[in-house]
């Protein structure tokens, strides 16, 4: 990605971006073949991180092989910038990439770490997004075993994983999946999209923007490259949909910071018990908002 950088010969004594070049070449190198394999989880060496696993191992990993001086990053958790997790993984980036500069516009990154969300803004051919991942496989659910499981993802049978969704629906009317809804990528591999809300899956359909996917306990990345066919598992007569938020009259509920109606809401339940909705996406949020005090300026 960044061709002819060099690494820093600071005190520290660490390699750019903490990996040794060894490790780093070996990501990229999964990477290029989960390019080639649409959905097809590639094994990799996943190293030992100074943080523990199942806090974005996997995603710093990815981060880390690809990013250079003069990239820009941006790292979320739950569509937040600010929240612990998401703080520790941009500076610990900082720490060890020095000439990296991060954000917190979408627009302005060229690489965007996250967990949970897709960015509500639409992404472009010059960004790269990277997903952690805390269960890579969708077969694990209705088979034990690695070795058949391989076989089942080999020959494109699905059928067991689609006997489940057929019982939710047999038992509660619809597919009940919220997080880590099964997606076939390219007419072959169903994935496990990470935990993005159902809401978030459409957008890996022709996404501009490469979506890599990292699994640093399960040893695993995966990728939906850009103007891929990504479809959500489901039937003829019951459609996948996502969560629509409206309300018990049928009214499409707004984020109350923002006014927003077109974003995925946070339920925030206050103190006396009431329920209120809020953009999950902080930096959407923040957008919206100075958009509608600039409108309202404009007016005055
Ligand atoms: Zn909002």
């Amino acid at each position: 990605m960044n061709p002819g950088y060099e690494l820093p010969l600071d005190e520290a004594a660490y390699s750019f971006g903490f990996l040794d070049e060894y490790a780093k070449r070996e990501v990229r190198r999964a990477i290029l073949k989960a390019v080639s394999i649409p959905g097809y989880q590639t094994p990799y060496a996943s190293r030992e991180m100074p943080m523990g696993r199942g806090f974005g191992t996997g995603g710093l990993q990815l981060t880390l092989s690809l990013i250079g001086p003069g990239d820009t990053l941006k790292v979320i958790d739950q569509g937040s910038d600010d929240s612990v997790n998401a703080v520790n993984l941009r500076h610990f980036v900082e720490l060890t990439c020095p000439g990296v500069d991060t954000a917190e516009r979408t627009a302005e990154a060229t690489l965007i770490q996250s967990r949970h969300r897709i960015p509500e803004a639409p992404l472009t051919e010059e960004q790269l997004l990277v997903l952690q991942v805390p269960y890579p496989d969708p077969l694990v659910v209705v088979e034990p075993s690695e070795g058949k499981r391989k076989i089942m993802h080999g020959e494109g049978d699905y059928s067991r994983l689609l006997t489940k969704l057929y019982e939710d629906i047999v038992q509660f009317d619809e597919i009940t999946i919220s997080h880590r809804y099964p997606t076939r990528i390219n007419g072959h591999y169903v994935i496990d999209p990470s935990p993005i809300p159902r809401y978030d899956v459409p957008r890996l359909h022709q996404s501009r923007a490469l979506i890599l996917f990292g699994a640093g306990r399960e040893k695993r990345i995966y990728a939906v490259p850009p103007y891929t066919v990504a479809e959500p598992l489901a039937f003829e007569d019951v459609p996948f949909r996502t969560e629509d938020f409206r309300e018990e009259h049928g009214n499409r509920r707004a984020c109350a910071r923002c006014g927003a109606k077109d974003s995925f809401l946070d339920e925030i339940i206050l103190d006396g018990g009431e329920k209120t909705y809020q953009c999950s996406d902080s930096d959407y949020c923040n957008q919206q908002l100075a958009m509608r005090s600039a409108a309202v300026e404009a007016s005055a």
